[in-house]
C-alpha cells in the first residue's frame, strides 16, 4: 500500500509555537512552577485515574493492575515533563507519537482532551496557592500553562488526523486492489492467471515482497501444485511440506500464522528462507466450504506486524481466491470434457480437426512433413456380436492405451468415429509413418484379451497413411487420401498398412 507522508512535521512546531505566542518568558515561568509540581508527580494521575475508572470505555483499556501501574507511570511522566522547560526535539518526538498511538488503539481525541480538562481543573487551584505574590503571577502562570497544554493538544490532534487519513488512504487502496482482483479473477478462468492475480493483490495489500500458493490434493492428502511470485526458482523447488508442519497447522486451526523468526518462538524460518532474504512471513488457509484447497504464504524482507484490517482484507481475498480456484478447476474440467472422448480419453474428432489445422500451418511454415494415419478395427461388428457391447468397449480402451504408449508426446491421437482412430505425426514422412503404423498394428495383433467366458479375443486393425506435402496439399485431402489408403488395406485382406498412392 502507498505510504502517505505525514502532513504535520516537526518543522511545523516552530510556527505553531509562534502562533501560540509560546516564548522564553513562558518557559521561565513553567520552570519555576516545575520546582513545586515535580515534588508530587502523582498528584494528578492518582485522581485522574480514579475519575477514569468510572467509565466503561476507559475501564476496558485497563484490564489489570499491572496495566494501571504502567499507564500511571507513563502519564505521570507525560504531565510532569509538561512544565520541565525542555521543549526540544526529543520532547516533541514523544508528543508526536501520542495522536498516532491513540488513533491506532481507537482512543478518540475527546478522551485526550478530557484528560487535559481534568489536569487543568486540578492544577488551577494549586497554581492559585503557589502564586502568593499576587494576581499577576497567577494569571501569568495560567497563561503559560495554557500555551504549553494547547501546544500538546494541537500536536496530538494533528498527528491523530494524519494517522486517520493515512489509514483511510490505506483502506481505499486496499479496497481498490481488492476490487481489481475481483474483476480480473472474474474475467480469467485459468488457475494460473487467477492465482497470479490473487498473489499480486495480497502482496500489494500488505507490502509483501513475495508470495506462494500451494494447493492441497485431497486424494493423495499432500500439497501438490505450487505457484509463486517474487521467489527464486531454487527456493520454490526446495519448498517442502511435512505432515503436521506449518501448512497443516494453518489448516487445522483454520487461522493465519505469522512468524517474525524471533528466538524462542514456535515458527522459525528455515535456512532456505533466510538465504532467500526472507525475514518474516504470514501463512493463511485457503478453505472453501470446509474443503481444504491450499495455503497462501506472504513473505517479507523486513519484520512485519499486520494491522487487523489487513488481515480482514486478506481473509476476503482468500474467499475470492478459493471461489476462483473452484471455478478455474471446473472450467479446466469442462474444457477437458469438450476436447476428449469419454470412453477412451483420447481427443475427439472436433479437437482433432483443430489440432490438424494448427499442425498443418506449422508444417507449411517449417517445411517439415506431416503424416496422417487412419486406423479402423477389422470386423469389429463381430466382436460386439460375439462377446457383447461392453467387451467391444473394453477393446476400444485397450487399443487407445496401446496407441498412447507407442506414439510420441507431440503426436496427436484421436478417436475419429465409432471404431476409427486417427493419428497425426508432425515432422514425419510417409516411410517413417509406415514403420510407426506397422508397430501399432503388430502391437494390436499381439494384444491378448479374453472374453468373459475366457475365450481369447483376436483383434486386428487396418491402416491408411497419407503425408503432407507428398500425397496431399491440405487438411481435407490429407484425411481423404488416408481414408482412401485404408479402404485399400481393407480390400487387400485387412490387418495391414497401406500408403496412399494416386494409382
Ligand atoms: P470392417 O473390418 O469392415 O471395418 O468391419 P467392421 O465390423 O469393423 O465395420 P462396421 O462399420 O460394419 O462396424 C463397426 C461397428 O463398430 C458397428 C458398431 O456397433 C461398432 N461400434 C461403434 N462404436 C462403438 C462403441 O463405442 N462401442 C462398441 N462396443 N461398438 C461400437
Ligand atoms: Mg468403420
Ligand atoms: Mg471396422
Amino acid at each position: 500500500m502507498p505510504e502517505t507522508e505525514s502532513q504535520f512535521e516537526l518543522d511545523d512546531v516552530e510556527e505553531l509555537k509562534r502562533f501560540l505566542e509560546f516564548n522564553e518568558t513562558d518557559i521561565h515561568i513553567l520552570l519555576n512552577l516545575h520546582q513545586y509540581l515535580k515534588e508530587d508527580p502523582a498528584f494528578f494521575v492518582d485522581q485522574f485515574y480514579h475519575h477514569l475508572l468510572n467509565f466503561e470505555f476507559s475501564k476496558s483499556l485497563i484490564p489489570d493492575q499491572a496495566t494501571l501501574t504502567r499507564l500511571k507511570k507513563s502519564q505521570s511522566h507525560y504531565f510532569t515533563s509538561l512544565t520541565a522547560g525542555d521543549y526540544d526535539e526529543a520532547y516533541l518526538r514523544e508528543r508526536f507519537c501520542i495522536g498516532r498511538a491513540h488513533q491506532q488503539v481507537g482512543l478518540e481525541p475527546r478522551w485526550y482532551i478530557g484528560a487535559y480538562r481534568k489536569y487543568l481543573s486540578l492544577l488551577i487551584p494549586h497554581l492559585f496557592e503557589l502564586s502568593k505574590t499576587g494576581e499577576d503571577d497567577f494569571l501569568q502562570a495560567i497563561e503559560s500553562i495554557l500555551k504549553v497544554v494547547f501546544l500538546d493538544i494541537a500536536i496530538a490532534m494533528e498527528t491523530y488526523v494524519d494517522k486517520n487519513r493515512e489509514a483511510m488512504v490505506r483502506r481505499a487502496a486496499q479496497l481498490a486492489a481488492l476490487n481489481e482482483v475481483a474483476v480480473t479473477v472474474n474475467a480469467t478462468l485459468g488457475v494460473n492467471e487467477t492465482l497470479n492475480e490473487v498473489m499480486k493483490c495480497a502482496m500489494n495489500i500488505v507490502n509483501a515482497q513475495a508470495s506462494a500458493i500451494v494447493l492441497f490434493d485431497a486424494e493423495s492428502r499432500s500439497f501438490t501444485e505450487k505457484y509463486s511470485m517474487g521467489l527464486s526458482p531454487h527456493f520454490v523447488k526446495n519448498m517442502s511440506f511435512r505432515r503436521g508442519g506449518l501448512a497443516d497447522e494453518v489448516f487445522n486451526e483454520n487461522h493465519y500464522i505469522v512468524s517474525n523468526d524471533l528466538e524462542g518462538t514456535k515458527h522459525q524460518l528455515s535456512k532456505l528462507a533466510r538465504d532467500e532474504g526472507i525475514v518474516s512471513f504470514v501463512c493463511l488457509p485457503l478453505v472453501s466450504h470446509k474443503r481444504r484447497l491450499g495455503v497462501q504464504y506472504l513473505y517479507f524482507h523486513q519484520r512485519q506486524e499486520l494491522f487487523e484490517d489487513e488481515y480482514a482484507l486478506l481473509g476476503t481475498l482468500s474467499h475470492i481466491a478459493t471461489g476462483a480456484i473452484g471455478n478455474a478447476h471446473l472450467h479446466t474440467r469442462a474444457v477437458t470434457l469438450s476436447m476428449t472422448d469419454e470412453l477412451t480419453n483420447l481427443f475427439n474428432r472436433r479437437e482433432f480437426m483443430v489440432r490438424l489445422e494448427q499442425e498443418m500451418l506449422r508444417s507449411r511454415r517449417s517445411h517439415k512433413p506431416l503424416s496422417l494415419i487412419m486406423a479402423d478395427i477389422d470386423h469389429f461388428k463381430n466382436i460386439n456380436d460375439s462377446y457383447g457391447h461392453p467387451t467391444g468397449d473394453l477393446v476400444l480402451t485397450e487399443l487407445a492405451q496401446i496407441f498412447m504408449n507407442i506414439t510420441r508426446d507431440i503426436d496427436i491421437v484421436a478417436r475419429f468415429g465409432g471404431e476409427e482412430f486417427i493419428f497425426l505425426l508432425p515432422g514425419i514422412d510417409k516411410q517413417v509413418a509406415y514403420r510407426v503404423a506397422e508397430r501399432i498394428r503388430q502391437s494390436v495383433e499381439q494384444l491378448q484379451l479374453r472374453s468373459n467366458n475366457k475365450e481369447p479375443i483376436h483383434v486386428s486393425i487396418s491402416m491408411g497413411i497419407s503425408c503432407f506435402p507428398k500425397c496431399a496439399q491440405d487438411e481435407d485431402s490429407l484425411i481423404k487420401n488416408a481414408d482412401n489408403a485404408l479402404y485399400r488395406a481393407k480390400n487387400q485382406g485387412r490387418n495391414q498398412t497401406v500408403i496412399f498412392s494416386e494409382s
